[in-house]
């Protein structure tokens, strides 16, 4: 399999170059040159099939020129030692849990199996590389523990002094290792200069192999519908079921902000996947709603929310997407329906949850569960919805115990990070003290 840019403007390129390379040269995103076809694979899959052995043969599947099935096995075996899990909520809707790895966000996924696959590559070619990248709080902590410990690679992990929460920090600040965290002085924006600045300094793309593990990096795109699969196929009673509809419209939802996690599953559909539909479910940030209603896609500067890991006003994703349907009749408003949700019907909705089911959503899911609830009410009364919960409702405790009068309970792994060492460097917002300290310690 090939990768093509979406702005068409550079050749094709393997798997191994479009990971480290993060975006393609022409500023486009990495999309597949033509879309593979999974259903032999696919039609094997069972509710008995376990999520690594998924995992492992659709990767073989999607990339088998560069990745043996050996490989492939021993890849997802490392990159997932968590699982997803699948509960009903009513009847009609069931939660798709994806935050049982170590930063408790659907995130370990992706930046798990890139970890891994950067290893891989790595390991043939004997080399290391550093991951450069800058975190307002929640999305560098997934990228941390993926890496922690990953032969060949060091992360250095910027971060705003004094602007992320107390256990954001502890995420990014106690693992050690080969995982540096720099404590800067200044905003995010400024962290997020000062990475662009080092990529596109010569010197120091002479001395090191500076790379990026964002989430727009194919690497952390593919394994992201291998949770869409598994889900599935946890209503496939037979061999071949996956490939098959029937009376029932099945249909997922999304709670999304730059739509990666949307457009994997788009991708698992276009592989040959049966699905009669997606959600998308946004907060007020509703540029992908708003275009899927009036065909137009107006980017603009993002909005405040309690979901605030969705508060994306450009979303990077909407490129593919709008590459994956430009030949499909009907457009992307024939598959995927989009929903907009406000700050205070998120909050009733965790409220609603925790009184009726004595459950915890986080914000983020609540968004999901709310339009999969107004989506059976006034679009298809008989769908069975797989809604995708995100991130676990400990992780967003405030926000969670605000609505709900109770503290929801944070998880272990969460619990035992905030009682270690906090570990970083203080580092001013200019270019110079970030290259002092990457040529310090790794030229
Ligand atoms: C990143 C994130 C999202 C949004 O996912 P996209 O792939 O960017 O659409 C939703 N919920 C949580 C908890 C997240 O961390």
């Amino acid at each position: 399999m090939s990768f093509i840019s979406t702005r068409g403007k550079c050749g094709s390129s393997n798997f191994r170059n479009a990971i480290f390379q993060g975006l393609a040269p022409d500023g486009g995103l990495y999309i597949e040159e033509t879309v593979s076809d999974l259903k032999d694979v696919y039609s094997r899959f069972t509710k008995d099939t376990s999520f690594v052995d998924i995992a492992a043969d659709m990767t073989h599947a999607l990339l088998k020129e560069e990745i043996s099935k050996d490989d492939a096995k021993a890849i997802c075996s490392s990159a997932f030692p968590f699982n997803p899990e699948l509960n009903p909520i009513d009847e009609q809707i069931s939660i798709l849990e994806l935050y049982h790895g170590p930063s408790c966000a659907f995130k370990d996924y992706g930046a798990s199996f890139l970890a891994q696959a950067m290893e891989y590559f790595l390991g043939e070619r004997d080399s290391r590389a550093i991951i450069l990248t800058a975190t307002s709080g929640d999305t560098g902590s997934a990228v941390a523990q993926a890496f922690h410990n990953v032969k060949n690679i060091d992360v250095v992990i910027l971060y705003p002094k004094g602007r992320v929460s107390p256990l954001q920090e502890k995420q990014l600040t106690t693992l050690g290792g080969n995982v540096h965290a720099l404590e800067v002085e200044g905003s995010f924006d400024d962290c997020q200069r000062m990475v662009k600045e080092a990529f596109m300094d010569t010197m120091l793309q002479k001395e090191l192999t500076l790379t990026s593990a964002n989430s727009i990096n194919l690497g952390r795109l593919l394994p992201q519908s291998f949770y869409y699969v598994w889900a599935r196929a946890q209503s496939a009673e037979n061999p071949g079921d996956l490939l098959e509809g029937n009376k029932v419209p099945r249909v997922f939802c999304v709670p999304s902000g730059n739509f990666g996690n949307l457009t994997a599953g788009i991708l698992s559909w276009k592989w040959g996947m049966h699905v009669d539909g997606f959600i998308a479910a946004t907060n007020i940030n509703d540029v992908v709603p708003e275009y899927l209603s009036s065909g137009i896609f107006t980017p603009r500067p993002s909005r405040h929310t309690c979901s605030n890991a969705m508060d994306v006003g450009n979303p990077s994703n909407f490129e593919r997407l709008e590459y994956l349907f430009r030949n499909f009749p009907g457009g992307m408003g024939s598959m995927i329906h989009g929903d907009v949700i406000t700050d205070e019907e998120t909050t009733a909705a965790i409220a609603h949850v925790f009184h009726q089911k004595n459950q915890y959503l986080d914000p983020h899911t609540a968004v999901g569960y709310l339009a999969s609830k107004r989506y059976l009410a006034s679009r298809d009364q008989r769908a069975q919805i797989i809604t995708l919960a995100t991130a676990h409702p400990g992780k967003f405790g405030e926000i969670v115990e605000a609505a709900t009068r109770t503290s929801p309970p944070l998880p272990v792994r969460l619990e035992a990070v905030l009682k270690k060492d906090k570990i970083s460097t203080v580092i001013n917002n200019s270019l110079g003290s970030l290259s002092a300290f990457l040529m310090e310690h790794f030229a």
